[in-house]
């Protein structure tokens, strides 16, 4: 019978009906999002094992309660998630596709599977695109829910000296960057805590060196990845302006009146700014995952010791 209920098909169905249960319960996603945070989720537990799973739930249990807060002071600027915050499919995937796309390649580079891949370290590439492409799309969601509560106006990440009105696309605070570092932070130890304490819970870190490039790898891809989603967002995104308080937004309706079309590309919408940002995250992590980070410090060191003695 217990091993019915450790295999991970099953377990991962358990689970997943807990946390899909509490999930609608809390309004965090409507029928579409949850059948959608199902499969994600379901296809994570199975392929990238628990601590993969227990950072997106990190993601999307934070980005649920973050949208929660004060929701009816950001409906009131028109800063709040459409449908009363609750998530659909669409953003389940949007946010989900890429970390499941990366959970996969690590089960089918696997010692399992692909015992050579495995043997020169591809799982933990993989698993760095994945931890990658989560951090960028929590820090973002973290960041944008979080930070227009910002005291000072935010400023336009492309021009920083302009400040414009909250909730205006490709806007940046202090406030926000900092979310978007502790959400890196946070993601970052959790993988290390399950690394060090039940790393048969973490088969893809095989190294010492892995353990020292979890942390750093989440930091700087969270930190990275959200503020490419705001320089994407301000550079390719369609943009609307209100005509009653000028801010520029994605939505077109503003302060109840309909928007004027200024700028952007019309079928680029948010959803292509988060896929195309999480898809750099998890380059990016994987970069830092194949130990390029531990080369580029070790080469700064040493050209400091070498500069500094002569
Ligand atoms: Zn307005």
């Amino acid at each position: 019978m217990l091993d019915i209920l450790t295999h991970p098909a099953v377990s991962g169905l358990l689970v997943m009906t807990l946390v899909g249960a509490l999930a609608y319960k809390l309004h965090f996603v409507d029928i579409s999002g949850l059948i959608g945070a199902f499969v994600v989720g379901f296809t994570i537990w199975y392929t990238g094992g628990v601590v993969s799973f227990v950072i997106i739930l990190f993601f999307f249990m934070s980005a649920g309660l973050a949208t929660k807060v004060k929701y009816k002071e950001k409906a009131k600027q028109n800063l709040a998630q459409e449908g009363k915050g609750k998530r659909s499919w669409i953003n389940v995937f949007g946010s989900g596709i890429i970390p499941m796309i990366f959970s996969i390649g690590m089960y089918l580079t696997g010692p399992e599977i692909a015992p050579e891949l495995a043997a020169v370290g591809w799982p933990f590439l993989m698993f760095g695109g994945y931890i990658g492409a989560v951090a960028t799309t929590s820090a973002d969601t973290l960041a944008s829910e979080i930070g227009v509560f910002s005291k000072s106006k935010p400023r336009l990440i492309t021009n920083l000296r302009r400040k414009v009105p909250r909730g205006t696309i490709g806007a940046v605070s202090l406030l926000g960057e900092g979310v978007a570092l502790f959400a890196g932070l946070f993601i970052g130890v959790i993988a290390l805590i399950f690394a060090l304490f039940a790393p048969g819970l973490v088969p893809a870190v095989t190294t010492p060196v892995h353990l020292v490039v979890l942390v750093p790898m989440s930091v700087l891809t969270a930190f990275i990845g959200c503020n490419l989603d705001s320089l994407f967002g301000a550079v390719l995104q369609n943009r609307f302006v209100c005509e009653i308080c000028g801010a520029v937004t994605d939505k077109e309706f503003h302060c109840n009146y309909e928007t004027k079309y200024v700028g952007g590309f019309k079928s680029f919408t948010n959803m292509h700014v988060n896929l195309g940002s999480s898809g750099m995250g998890a380059t990016l992590g994987i970069v830092l995952g194949a130990g390029l980070f531990v080369w580029i410090l070790g080469g700064l060191f040493f050209w400091i010791a070498a500069s500094s003695s002569s």
